[in-house]
């Protein structure tokens, strides 16, 4: 059987070289309660994080020689587990390997059927990133003029429908004409670069009022525009600054930072898993939209199994993926 560790810690840039595959025994149903086989792993920013010397406080670093893990969708191959059945389909933080034995603890029950991708995505973990950094922290209403960034990605794409149904106007930026496309397809109509070297003279174009919103998950030139757009008394929901990951440490904050404060713009940052009592008013409040398809939602399906989990991961950082980005087993 084969796991994916990691091989090297990065320094700079994340490249393939910093993976290794190991090939280890297969673990049995005797080994535990539940035999579980991977089927879809998500790949996510905060993974480059984990593998610095240091890392968030919330979650353990890996070190050289950890196998990594992530949100996965799972099938119970074997089960001596009361509430478990060969055939379930199992969400969990589970380690990148082709096979593995569990006790249960801590493993989401998904309906059984079709492989339940919802589950890693607008009913998972960036689903819930997007409504607590959108819906609970930044509550948008329909006098606020929003800007969210990288909003053709799994965040973003959800964040910025969830500001839209709340009644208001709604900026989205994307890095790619075809992920701007995609975003104007879905009926926004305000679509920039936030990678264009004039993103800032843009949105001063086109919120010449300036913006009360701003739900960040890009960082550095992007959110210094969108900092001198900000107007008195707005806020600022720091989800994410994925154009700083891959810097040395101390990063850079943009120069402009200090505007804020002269504003009296608030600027409130978060990260999910401080908020894990909220998961069940999050699958409450979404599900009824996810099903009933007012939220839109699209994967960005990498098949190739374990050996392709590198080259995934590595691309959300060069903007590879439209939409959520999630590996095939
Ligand atoms: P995405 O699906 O949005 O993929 C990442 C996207 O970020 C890329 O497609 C690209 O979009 C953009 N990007 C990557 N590198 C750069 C760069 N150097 N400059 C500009 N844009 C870049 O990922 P997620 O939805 O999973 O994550 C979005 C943000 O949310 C991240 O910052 C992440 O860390 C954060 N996050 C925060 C959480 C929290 O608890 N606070 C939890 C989960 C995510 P484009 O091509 O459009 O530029």
């Amino acid at each position: 059987m084969q796991r994916l560790t990691l091989a090297s810690r990065p320094h700079g840039s994340l490249t393939t070289e910093h993976f290794a595959i190991e090939e280890v025994a297969s673990p049995t149903a005797a080994d535990a309660a539940l035999l579980l086989r991977p089927r879809f792993i998500s790949v996510d920013p905060y993974m480059r994080t984990r593998m610095q010397a240091q890392g968030y406080g919330y979650i353990r670093r890996w070190e050289p020689g950890s196998v990594l893990s992530g949100y996965t969708a799972a099938e119970v191959v074997a089960s001596r587990h009361p509430d478990w059945a060969a055939g379930d389909w199992a969400i969990g933080h589970l380690p990148m390997q082709e096979l593995l034995a569990h006790d249960g603890n801590g493993l989401r029950h998904a309906p059984s059927g079709e492989p339940p991708l919802a589950w890693l995505h607008p009913l998972g973990m960036t689903g819930f990133t997007a409504w607590l950094g959108m819906s609970l922290l930044g509550q948008p209403r329909p006098q606020d003029c929003v800007l969210v960034s990288a909003a053709a990605g799994a965040v973003g794409s959800i964040a910025a429908q969830l500001a839209r149904e709340a009644g208001a106007r709604v900026i989205v930026s994307a890095g790619r004409e075809d992920k701007r496309a995609w975003l104007r397809g879905l009926g926004f109509d305000t679509v920039l670069d936030h990678r264009a070297p004039d993103f800032g003279e843009h949105l001063q174009r086109v919120a010449p009022e300036g913006l009360t919103l701003d739900f960040e998950n890009v960082g550095g030139r992007a959110f210094a525009a969108a900092i001198d757009a900000m107007r008195s008394g707005g806020r600022v929901i720091v989800c994410g600054l994925i154009s700083q990951y891959q810097s040395p440490r101390p990063r850079q904050a943009p120069a402009n930072l200090a505007w804020l404060g002269e504003r009296g713009v608030a600027v409130i940052p978060f990260v999910a898993p401080d908020y894990g009592d909220r998961f069940e008013a999050f699958l409450r409040d979404m599900s009824p939209r996810v099903a009933s398809g007012r939220i839109h939602w699209r994967l960005d399906m990498v098949q190739g199994g374990l050996e392709a989990i590198p080259s995934a991961l590595i691309g959300l950082f060069e903007g590879d993926n439209l939409g959520k980005r999630v590996v095939a087993l």
